[in-house]
């Protein structure tokens, strides 16, 4: 008999979630991570008393209640909202588009007046089959907020200008005609008081972690420590890139502690101007409203990705889901391995539809 039931690979929010459902039900567990903490992307590490933020800012939000309700068995969350703000050469925009964000571009008042105006910048520009993003934005909110709101920091996030973007990246954009600055409309919102890791850390309670322990350079080893492995890395990377890397978008950060009580007023302000070379800067304390006397900000450049770069954003361009499919395919040649979360099913999955599928999996696999 093996010593353990499963090995999870990952210590993210889809291997936490797995191991507590899997040893709720009396199944041995091992979880290893190749990090030196636990959580994944959503590790908050204290700083200065702050719970920073560490792979780029997370709010959690769903209208799943079974979600709410099951991460609430772990954390209590706050009452945080989203209200980014952007900043376009010193001046301030609410988002997302809503009419408070037209009100100080226009100085109209109501959402007739707003739509007006939408529909004059539209039919001023002529455009009827948009050919590139630009055009698509401005076809959708006009030309003054695409061009103090969207053009630069999509050019920033994308590497390139707007007119050399595809137009399908922004089908659509959120567009509100109420007074209403809450970015997401999900039933449930806010952050886990005290911190991600606080919470993962209970998700984990009871489940024997390794950390610093890398699967594909033991791997040997560790299958032999379980009869079943649930695998939440990186799918190319399991098979060695036989047939080529995926490509991810990527992100760097800087983080600085101020010595500053209050930095920016906001946690998410975007600098929506070309010239500013980061796209967002993040103050951590408020989305727990904290008191401390300093301040942590973390600036966030977009970046390109290659191999060995940390991967956040899957590609999902045509080329890319075709290699993923043919990963897909070879995954399914083992037998004793599941594949989950963001990087082992090369897709973008916000907390509360990762915390979904693990639940999914724990299903199927606990039946
Ligand atoms: C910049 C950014 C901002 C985001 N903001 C939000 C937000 O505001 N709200 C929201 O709902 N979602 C947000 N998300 C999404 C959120 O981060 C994901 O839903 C979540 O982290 C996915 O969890 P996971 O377990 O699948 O992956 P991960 O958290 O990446 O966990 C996978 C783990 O596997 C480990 N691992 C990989 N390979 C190996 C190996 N060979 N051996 C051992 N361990 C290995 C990794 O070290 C990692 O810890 C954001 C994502 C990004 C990129």
């Amino acid at each position: 008999m093996k010593p353990y039931d499963y090995l999870i690979v990952g210590a993210g929010l889809f291997g936490a979630v797995f191991a507590h459902e899997a040893r709720s039900k009396g199944k041995r567990c091992l979880v290893i991570d190749r990090r030196d903490h636990i959580a994944g992307n959503v590790y908050t590490q204290q700083v200065e008393g702050i719970n920073v933020h560490r792979y780029g800012a997370h709010i959690f939000h769903t209208n799943s209640k079974e979600v709410w309700n099951y991460v609430g068995r772990f954390a209590e969350f706050n009452r945080y909202t989203n209200s980014p703000v952007a900043n376009y050469h010193g001046q301030i925009y609410n988002l997302p588009f809503n009419m408070n964000t037209f009100n100080k571009m226009w100085g109209v008042v109501t959402p007739a007046e707003a739509k007006a105006e939408i529909q004059r910048q539209r039919d001023a520009a002529g455009i009827t089959q948009p050919k590139n993003l630009e055009e698509q934005a401005i076809s959708l909110v006009g030309t003054d907020i695409y061009e103090k709101l969207i053009k630069g920091y999509t050019a920033k996030q994308w590497g390139r200008p707007c007119d050399q973007l595809p137009a399908f990246i922004i089908r659509r954009l959120p567009v509100r005609f109420t007074y209403d600055d809450n970015y997401f409309n999900a039933l449930y919102q806010g952050i886990p008081n005290g911190g991600y890791t606080a919470m993962v850390e209970r998700m984990l309670e009871g489940v024997e972690v390794r950390l610093g322990v890398d699967y594909l350079q033991e791997k040997a080893q560790l299958d032999a420590l379980a009869d079943r492995v649930i695998y939440t890395g990186a799918i190319d990377a399991y098979f060695g890139y036989q047939l080529g890397a995926l490509e991810y978008r990527s992100v760097r950060f800087e983080t600085e502690v101020l010595d500053t009580d209050n930095y920016q007023g906001n946690a998410v302000v975007n600098y929506t101007d070309a010239e500013t070379p980061y796209t967002r800067i993040i103050e951590h304390k408020h989305f727990e409203f904290g008191t401390q006397p300093k301040t942590v900000i973390s600036r966030e450049y977009s970046a390109e990705w290659k191999v060995g770069d940390e991967p956040y954003y899957p590609v999902n361009d045509d080329k890319n889901s075709a290699l993923y499919a043919r990963y897909q395919a070879l995954a399914g040649e083992e037998k004793k391995v599941r594949f989950g979360g963001r990087l082992g099913e090369y897709r973008y999955y916000d907390m509360d539809k990762v915390i979904e599928s693990a639940l999914a999996a724990a299903r199927e696999e606990l039946a």
